[in-house]
């Protein structure tokens, strides 16, 4: 609902390779609530609201790093998997939130990402490390700041 009123205001409400997708699928509620007389009727009604947001995304998953619009064929979490297991669900512990179509990243999620930024700079800074270790650490931070950048597009 928070993602919904903040659309509402035109406002974009998520970052991330799915965003586009979250993004439509938020106006074309909107779009429903506005265009249907009985549902202006109950426009005020969040009930209805909640009931049509479960309608369209009622395969999206709510984690603490980002969310999962969930679908099977771009999942980029399914690709170690053999053929047979493939499509069946989101695998969080493998989930590429950063390359997934699936993946949308909101205010809620930048807390984490931020936090992780934080660390790797500080690691980086103050610990002598082997240059393998190094490197991988910049090739981390180098990621999660390709996410914390965008965050500064989302409206405070
Ligand atoms: S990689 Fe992540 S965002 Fe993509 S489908 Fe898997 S769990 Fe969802």
């Amino acid at each position: 609902m928070e993602l919904l009123r903040a659309r509402q205001q035109g406002e974009a409400v998520a970052v991330g390779p799915g965003a586009v997708g979250l993004h439509a699928s938020l106006d074309k509620v909107i779009a429903t609530m506005n265009t249907d007389p009985v549902l202006q009727a109950q426009v005020a009604d969040e009930r209805m609201q909640i009931s049509l947001l479960w309608d369209e995304f009622a395969e999206m998953h709510f984690g603490t790093i980002n969310h999962c619009l969930w679908q099977a064929s771009p999942a980029e979490c399914q690709n170690q998997l053999p053929a047979e297991q493939r499509g069946r669900q989101p695998l969080l512990g493998t989930c590429q939130p950063g390359k997934c179509r699936n993946s949308v990243l909101t205010r809620k999620n930048a807390p984490y990402w931020i936090a992780e930024e934080g660390d790797l700079q500080d690691t980086l800074r103050r610990k002598r490390l082997s240059p393998p270790r190094r490197e991988s650490l910049e090739i981390r931070l180098a990621d999660v700041q390709s996410v914390t950048t965008q965050f500064a597009t989302l409206e405070a």
